[in-house]
């Protein structure tokens, strides 16, 4: 059976949009049962509990999860609230004392989405369950990563399959701690419009203020479900402490979100994902232009350095005629890239006029 072949009907069981929340982390019985009280008592529809049990986490000497005693946690959540509960696993123990623990769904982080060995290991620990898995992807832009984790699901049999999408790590600093690029997301979507994909905004943000917008992109554009951390006291929280919110937050946030119909009109689909691939793009082409901005930092420092001008007609023609010879290339007006340039290079020059400035 192949992935296209999947017919991922065990998402029809939860109400659209699917809503996945929990803290970052199991800290405590009473933080988790605390939060799943309140998201509770906030009315808002949250039909699955997560929290992380095992965490793997980046550098050595932070908190790497309670282990298997929040597993009874999860279990005491679900038998006092209803929730259906998730955790993640990242080896054949984990998957096993999930499995022992009744966990409902299980997902695989994105630092294991990229190891082969890790996720074949969990599948074969999955083999002969009918649990329902989802996958993040990997944290590089690898879409056949990300596919291939699937696959290896499939191979043992695990039927009900999502894919999660949590942002891709960039050395450079952004506004995101793991920037969305929506591309590679919905190819994802494309190849695969029946597996439900899942957005998490909290990974993706690494804080509070962008959740909203980028859960309302993400359902704009026809995924099936969001994934938010919450926590009862999430400046306290031992992980991910500042992209946590309370569940009173969270339900405000679940109501505001515009939710549409699964199955939006073709062509209204097709216009959000381009407006979101622009959107993606003009993030690029700003963090591109104040990357060269910050060169033209240094290079003004270099200039004031050796007493030399800032503007040096030569070297400034010759920016200009790649840039025209580029622009023939791609087909694009020579008369837009001039225009263009031309604001550029006015930009570069008062950033070096400020450097002389104030050195
Ligand atoms: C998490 O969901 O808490 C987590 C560790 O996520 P990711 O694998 O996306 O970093
Ligand atoms: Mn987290």
């Amino acid at each position: 059976m192949e992935l296209t072949e999947l017919k991922n009907n065990w998402i029809s069981q939860f109400p659209h949009p699917l809503v996945i929340a929990g803290p970052c982390s199991a800290e405590s019985e009473s933080q988790m049962l605390e939060t799943a009280r309140r998201m509770q008592d906030s009315g808002a529809a949250i039909p699955v509990f997560r929290a992380g049990i095992w965490k793997p986490r980046t550098k050595p000497n932070g908190f790497e999860g309670v282990g298997t005693i929040g597993l009874a946690w999860l279990k005491k959540v679900r038998e006092e609230f209803g929730f259906k509960t998730a955790t993640e696993v990242a080896n054949a123990h984990h998957v096993k004392a999930a499995l022992d623990a009744d966990v409902d769904i299980l997902w695989i982080g994105a630092r294991t989405t990229v190891n082969p060995f890790a996720v074949q290991e969990i599948a074969d620990a999955l083999h002969g369950t009918q649990k329902t898995v989802l996958v993040k992807n990997p944290v590089n832009p690898d879409l056949a990563l990300w596919i291939g984790a699937l696959e290896r699901l499939l191979g043992a049999g695990i039927h009900n399959l999502g894919a999660i999408h949590r942002g891709f790590s960039t050395y450079r600093k952004t506004n995101y701690r793991n920037i969305p690029n929506w591309q590679i997301a919905l190819d994802f979507k494309n190849q695969f419009p029946d597996i439900p994909l899942i957005v998490d905004p909290s990974h993706i943000c690494g804080n509070r203020t962008g959740l909203a917008s980028v859960a309302q992109e993400a359902l704009n554009v026809g995924y099936q479900g969001v994934m938010i951390e919450t926590h009862s006291n999430p400046d306290a929280a031992w992980s991910d402490a500042r992209q946590q919110i309370t569940p009173e937050v969270l339900a405000v946030l679940l109501q505001n979100l515009k939710v549409r119909s699964t199955r939006v009109s073709g062509f209204d689909e097709e216009l959000e994902r381009y407006r979101t691939l622009i959107s993606d793009l003009d993030f690029q082409v700003i963090d591109l232009l104040s990357q060269r901005m910050n060169i033209s930092e240094k290079i003004g420092l270099i200039k004031s350095d050796h007493n030399l001008t800032i503007f040096q007609p030569d070297r400034w023609k010759a920016v200009t005629e790649y840039a025209v010879r580029k622009a023939e290339e791609t087909g694009m007006s020579q008369d837009f890239i001039e225009k263009i340039f031309k604001a550029i290079h006015e930009q570069s020059v008062d950033v070096q006029n400020n450097v002389m400035r104030t050195k």
